[in-house]
């Protein structure tokens, strides 16, 4: 896929990074009347961790916002179509509405969940062992917590007691998240945004007191007023390019991710599997096309995290290691799952925040905005990060104060009020959170 387009020297607005954050911020700003310039270093749309994404879209977050936005971002991925105002030539990605169980465990405790969901009026069934193992073919109910190490005898224990679950009927996923961002991408063409790929910002141009612009790898110097670091995974080195950062309470960091693609134990998909959140294991699962079942990691303390300097150097290739580990826990919860000897799947980074909660904010460099710290579970709210963007940006050039009367976001489907302080880069480590991708 190519979209280049001619690079216009003084857009209204550079967006760095056209994954699918970038794309969905290019296309709300774009809306609102901005001339917009997306570049990306990679080759196309979407080639950044959101290519390595497993778009699960759940609801329970530990915030309200965070279970807000996931709401109304649901709405938006039912119809896509009318989302994007336009048509892609390369098709439309699919919400598979599957529904979601979350199986209990102490960290992710289920009233204030519930009170979150009530709040807001996302349907749920609260399911006790007995109607897990009715409604999920061949799940062992079992309660293992804490994770272990499959090689710790304790890993295959009998488990003592059982758990139950919530369940998210309207959960499910987006059937291909790299096409997501390319139907972004092209509805912010359609509204006249340019995309420069294969480009790489070098440096950010600044003032003391405003951004002015980037320059890129090839020496185009790109001026404009408003520059948003989307750059996922990759967002704390164009931070620092900027040199912004002092006032930030919430640190990012890049976290290598595998995520393992089995084929389904018997009778999963075809009994309309839903996706499972097993913190108390240490995995969660997501059915794939066909009779696959995709399986990645919920970050349980006995595993090595595999943090990194520089995204650019995570090794690509699923390792031996990680997919006995996911996938014989997967096997532990369905005791039908095979565990193949060749490791597959693909290998992802997120950009993780001290918390697990993005940042969606301005910063202490006027013009230079950040949705960033997506750690590992915002591909879902992609829809609402450009509004959220877009809002914030227009008040905050109107002149609102957002660090100290933080901006409200009225959200279209659900008439929900966001406050975005919630995403503030100064707001105070979010106590509530798993410290896990659960956020
Ligand atoms: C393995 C994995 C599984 C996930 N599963 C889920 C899930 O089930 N549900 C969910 O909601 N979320 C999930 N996520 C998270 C979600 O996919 C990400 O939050 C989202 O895709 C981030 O999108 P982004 O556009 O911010 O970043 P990216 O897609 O990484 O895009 C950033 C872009 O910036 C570009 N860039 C970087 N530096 C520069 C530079 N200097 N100059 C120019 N361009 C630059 C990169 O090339 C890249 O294309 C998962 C993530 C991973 C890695």
């Amino acid at each position: 896929m190519t979209i280049e387009g001619k690079a216009d020297m003084s857009p209204d607005a550079v967006v760095i990074g056209a994954g699918v954050v970038g794309s969905s911020i290019a296309l709300e700003l774009a809306r609102g009347g901005r001339n917009v310039t997306v570049v990306d270093k990679a080759g196309g749309i979407g080639h950044g961790s959101t290519s390595a994404s497993s778009a699960v879209v759940r609801f329970n977050f530990s915030t309200w916002a965070g279970v807000a936005a996931a709401w109304e971002s649901k709405f938006c991925w039912e119809s896509w179509r009318d989302h994007l105002g336009v048509e892609d030539p390369h098709g439309l990605a699919r919400y598979e509405r599957r529904g979601m169980a979350l199986l209990d465990v102490d960290i992710a405790p289920r009233g204030p969940a519930l009170a979150l969901f009530d709040r807001i009026g996302i349907p749920y069934e609260e399911w006790d062992a007995e109607t897990l193992r009715a409604r999920i073919a061949g799940i062992d109910p079992g309660r293992y917590w804490p994770p272990k190490p499959i090689a710790d005898d304790g890993f295959w224990a009998e488990a003592p007691t059982t758990l139950g679950a919530v369940y998210t009927p309207d959960a499910g996923y987006v059937s291909d998240p790299q096409l997501a961002a390319h139907n972004l991408a092209t509805a912010a063409m359609h509204h006249g945004t340019k995309f420069l790929l294969n480009r790489t910002v070098i440096s950010i141009q600044r003032t003391e007191e405003r951004v002015t612009g980037v320059t890129l790898d090839d020496g185009t110097v790109l001026e404009a007023p408003i520059v948003v670091n989307a750059a996922g995974p990759w967002s704390g080195a164009i931070n620092a390019l900027a040199d912004v950062g002092a006032d930030f309470t919430i640190g990012t960091r890049p976290l290598r991710q595998e995520v393992h693609h089995v084929t389904a134990p018997a009778g999963f998909v075809s009994s309309g599997g839903p996706c499972i959140a097993d913190i108390d294991l240490g995995t969660y699962l997501r059915p794939e096309v066909g009779d696959g079942l995709l399986v990645g990691g919920t970050e349980p303390e006995c595993d090595p995290f595999v943090w990194l300097d520089d995204p650019d150097e995570a090794n690509l290739q699923p390792t031996g290691p990680v997919f006995e580990a996911q996938v014989t826990r997967a096997a532990r919860r369905f005791s039908d799952l095979q565990v193949p000897h060749r490791p597959r799947g693909v290998v992802g980074v997120y950009d993780v925040a001290d918390d697990w909660t993005p940042i969606y904010d301005r910063t202490e460099l006027s013009g230079f905005y950040v949705a960033i710290g997506t750690s590992g579970n915002q591909f879902k709210n992609a829809p609402v990060i450009g509004r959220f963007m877009t809002t914030l940006i227009d008040e905050v050039e109107d002149g609102a104060d957002h660090d100290a009367a933080p901006v409200q976001f009225l959200a279209e489907h659900t008439g929900a009020t966001i406050d975005l302080g919630a995403f503030s880069r100064k707001r105070p480590v979010n106590t509530s959170s798993t410290g896990t991708v659960m956020g």
